[in-house]
């Protein structure tokens, strides 16, 4: 019931961030990288967990 689990990706070709909700599986979380569609690049593309 919490929303604390987002956080933001960003398209690793334009930029475009989106909100996509971390995993909790134990293991490695640090590096996320997950495939999704960007409305910008109009295709689906790997987007990367953004820093601050
Ligand atoms: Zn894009």
């Amino acid at each position: 019931m919490s929303q604390d689990r987002l956080i933001k990706i960003a398209c690793s070709d334009c930029g475009h961030t989106l909100y996509s909700e971390r995993r909790k599986k134990g293991d490695n979380i640090q590096k996320l990288e997950i495939k999704k569609y960007c409305s910008k690049c109009k295709k689906h593309k790997l987007f990367k967990e953004k820093k601050k």
